[in-house]
């Protein structure tokens, strides 16, 4: 079932995502050869429990019925989404998915950046430049009266034009009091097929690009998903409201790309 918001929610959403962005903010600062994915979590959660909020995914329940252990999902090079955050010492040269979720005063925020590790190859940098534009690709088709094909058409067909694998098995979603609301948002699909987009849809469109094949498989601890090849993924995250004009983008990267700088994809 589709929940459409009001504008009163559609604020309280808001509120929400915008602490997504600061916590990232947070995340960026430490992010450097050296750092564990287990410490930039840490951060996260004390950064979003200090502002009133509850950090979502933690406890999140997988298909086997295990919660998820961490604040954030923390995906390393060819990690796609799902990454646990741990003892994994991040370095040069490395890339990481870092998806951030909080639920603050009734509603949830979702959003994701793929951040570099130092100096990172030109092909990957390209790979993280790339699915960073599909997004607004995406999020330029999120109008009152488009379908979600029409946003999955343009992710996925400005990423095959540079010959990336999108992949199927992990979609975007609705976003509301529950982190995962219908509809489903596929990086893939045929214009003007699939759900009407009506006002006060609030979605998460969120384009996990490969620099390979498409396929991934499931790590045996129930949760991080990786591509086959072992080539790396990128993947970055926008909760958007619909309405009659450009889509309402209630996350925000700005704080995160304050503090990268001249760095930033
Ligand atoms: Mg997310
Ligand atoms: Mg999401």
């Amino acid at each position: 079932m589709i929940f459409l918001k009001t504008e009163e929610e559609i604020e309280l959403l808001r509120q929400s995502n915008i602490l997504v962005g600061k916590t990232l903010a947070e995340v960026a600062k430490l992010i450097r050869p050296g750092v564990t994915t287990g410490e930039l979590d840490k951060v996260a959660e004390e950064f979003i429990r200090d502002h009133g909020a509850v950090p979502t995914f933690k406890g999140f329940p997988n298909q086997y019925g295990d919660p998820f252990p961490g604040t954030l999902c923390t995906s390393v090079n060819d990690q796609v989404v799902h990454g646990i955050p741990g003892n994994t010492i991040l370095k040069e040269g490395d890339i990481v998915s870092v998806d951030c979720g909080t639920y603050m005063n009734g509603f949830c925020g979702d959003s994701a950046y793929t951040f570099c590790v130092g100096e990172v190859a030109e092909d990957v940098r390209d790979l993280l430049k790339t699915t960073k534009e599909a997004l607004y690709l995406g999020i330029e088709n999120a109008i009152q009266g488009k379908r979600i094909g029409d946003i999955g058409f343009a992710v996925q067909q400005y990423c095959e034009s540079h010959s990336y694998g999108v992949v199927r098995e992990f979609v975007g979603h609705g976003i509301g009091k529950d982190m995962h609301e219908d509809p489903r948002v596929p990086n893939y699909g045929k214009r003007g097929y699939g759900p009407l987009l009506k006002k006060g849809l609030c979605i998460a469109i969120e384009p996990m690009i490969t620099l390979g094949n498409r396929q991934v498989i499931m790590e045996s601890d129930g949760w991080t998903v990786r591509t086959k090849d072992r080539k790396y993924a990128a993947h970055f995250e926008h909760t958007v409201a619909v309405g009659p004009g450009k889509a309402d983008v209630l996350s925000t990267f700005e704080y995160i790309e304050e503090v990268l700088g001249d760095k930033a994809i």
